[in-house]
C-alpha cells in the first residue's frame, strides 16, 4: 500500500462567543481536514488546527510522503523531526489508512481497547449573548441554518450563577460527571463562587475543575488556595504563568496542578520532572506527535508519577476520534478528556453522530475501522465554502472582543478587562 494523493482543506465552522483570558471565540473555528489517498484505493483522514499557514505546512510536508508507506510510520516521524503538528497529522491518518487495510480500529493499533466507553468532561463556559448576524460572512457566503433557540445559542453566561445554570444544561443533556470551568474571565473571586455553588449544587460526587489560562497573578493563585482547597477540586490547571510560578503554587497546596502550558511537548519533561510544576499533563495529539506519542508519554508519565488528562481545542469528529481511541487504550489516560463537542451542535464534517450516554457523561469509542468514521463530503464542501469567506488565517480572539468593548487590550492588561465585565 503506498500513499497516491493528500488533500487538505480548510474548513470554517460555526462557534460561539465563549470567552476565555484571552478575549472571545470567533463566530467560525478553523480547522484542517486532511485526506491521505492510496494506490489501494483507501482514504485515511486527519484533523488539525486551523488557518493556511497550517495548511500550507501540511501541503509542503506532504509531497514528500507521495509513495509512502503508511504502515512505516517511524519513517514519517523521522521526515519531520522537531515538527510534532505536522507528525501528528500524518500519523493518525495512517493509522485510519492501516486499520481500514486491516480492519482494525485506532484502539486495536494502540494496543487494543481497555474501555469500551470513555469519560469526558463538561467544558463550562461564560460567553456573550450570540448577536443575530453572528454567522453573516464578509462575502455573502449563507450562513449554515443555525440552532436557534438551541440551548446555549443566544444567551449570556457572564456571572457565577449563570455558569450553574449552563453545568446543570451539560449535566441533564450529556451525564457529565466532571465539570470544568474555562476562568480568568471574571475576577478570580468570582470564579471561585461559581466552583462553590457548582460544588452546592451537584455535591461531592462531581469532578470540579478552573482552567484560568495562566491568567491569575502568583498572588491570586495563592491566596485563593485555602478556598479552593475547601471546595475540593479534582485539579488546580493553569493559575499562573510558566514553570518557575506553577511549581512554586504545587509547593503550597496538596491540590494537585494540571497543565496544557508548560508541559506541552516531550522537550518539556525533563523540566517537568525537576521542578514538578504540575501533577497533571493535559496532553493533546495535536500537539505530541499523535496518538502513538500519547501512548509513549503514558509510559513516561507513569514512570515519573504524573496523571494524564486530555486537552481540548474547538473540534471537529475527526480528532473527537482520534481521542476516543487514544482514551480507550492508554491505560494510563484515566481522567475525564476535555471536549468542546457539545458546543459544536451537531455541526461536523462526518457522517456518524458522537452520542453521550447520560448516565455518565461518556461516549463509545468507535467500532473502527481505522478511526470509524467518515467524511460527510457536503459538509467538508460547505464549510470549506465558509472559510474561503472569512479571514482565515488564524484565530484573532481580540478582534471579536473590540465588538463588544472597542477598549479592549488584551493579554498585558486582563485586570483591566476584568473590572468592565464584572
Ligand atoms: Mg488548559
Amino acid at each position: 500500500m503506498r500513499i497516491s494523493a493528500i488533500r487538505v482543506t480548510v474548513v470554517a465552522v460555526p462557534d460561539l462567543p465563549l470567552r476565555n483570558v484571552i478575549g472571545c471565540h470567533q463566530p467560525y473555528a478553523l480547522r484542517n481536514v486532511i485526506e491521505v489517498e492510496t494506490d489501494e484505493g483507501l482514504t485515511g483522514l486527519g484533523e488539525m488546527p486551523g488557518g493556511t499557514q497550517l495548511r500550507a505546512e501540511l501541503e509542503d510536508a506532504g509531497t514528500r510522503l507521495l509513495g509512502a508507506d503508511p504502515f512505516r510510520r517511524a519513517r514519517l516521524r523521522a521526515l519531520f523531526p522537531d515538527r510534532p503538528r505536522v507528525q501528528s497529522a500524518f500519523e493518525v491518518a495512517c493509522l485510519d489508512l492501516i486499520g481500514k487495510a486491516t480492519g482494525r480500529s485506532v484502539a486495536d493499533l494502540l494496543g487494543g481497547a481497555l474501555r469500551d466507553r470513555v469519560p469526558l468532561s463538561a467544558y463550562l463556559f461564560f460567553k456573550f449573548a450570540t448577536p443575530e448576524d453572528w454567522l453573516a460572512t464578509p462575502a455573502g457566503t449563507p450562513a449554515p441554518r443555525g440552532p436557534l433557540g438551541m440551548f446555549g445559542w443566544s444567551e449570556a453566561v457572564l456571572t457565577p450563577e449563570a455558569i450553574v445554570a449552563e453545568a446543570e444544561e451539560f449535566v441533564r443533556r450529556y451525564g457529565f460527571r466532571v465539570l470544568k470551568l474555562k476562568g480568568g474571565v471574571l475576577a478570580p473571586h468570582a470564579e471561585v463562587e461559581a466552583l462553590r455553588l457548582l460544588r452546592a449544587r451537584f455535591g461531592g460526587a462531581w469532578g470540579l475543575r478552573i482552567d484560568p489560562n495562566a491568567g491569575w497573578t502568583p498572588a491570586e493563585a495563592v491566596d485563593l488556595l485555602p478556598a479552593l482547597e475547601q471546595i475540593g477540586l479534582e485539579y488546580y490547571e493553569d493559575p499562573v504563568a510558566g514553570v518557575e510560578a506553577m511549581s512554586d503554587v504545587a509547593r503550597r497546596t496538596r491540590m494537585p496542578l494540571a497543565t496544557n502550558m508548560c508541559i506541552t511537548g516531550f522537550a518539556d519533561l525533563p523540566e517537568a520532572v525537576a521542578r514538578r510544576p504540575a501533577r497533571v499533563i493535559l496532553a493533546d495529539h495535536h500537539w505530541w506527535g499523535g496518538v502513538e506519542a500519547l501512548a509513549h508519554l503514558g509510559r513516561i508519565a507513569e514512570v515519573f508519577g504524573f496523571g494524564l488528562s486530555q486537552h481540548s481545542n474547538t473540534h471537529l469528529g475527526i480528532s473527537f476520534a482520534a481521542m476516543l481511541h487514544a482514551a480507550a487504550s492508554i491505560p494510563q489516560l484515566t481522567y475525564a478528556s476535555d471536549t468542546h463537542y457539545p458546543w459544536q451542535h451537531g455541526w461536523d464534517i462526518v457522517n456518524e453522530p458522537f452520542e453521550f450516554h447520560v448516565a455518565d457523561g461518556s461516549v463509545a469509542v468507535p467500532r473502527g475501522p481505522g478511526l470509524g468514521v467518515t467524511l460527510n463530503d457536503d459538509a467538508l464542501r460547505r464549510f470549506a465554502e465558509i472559510a474561503r469567506a472569512v479571514p482565515a488565517e488564524r484565530r484573532d480572539d481580540d478582534a471579536v472582543m473590540r465588538r463588544w468593548f472597542p477598549e479592549w487590550v488584551p493579554k498585558d492588561d486582563r485586570g483591566g478587562m476584568r473590572r468592565l465585565i464584572t
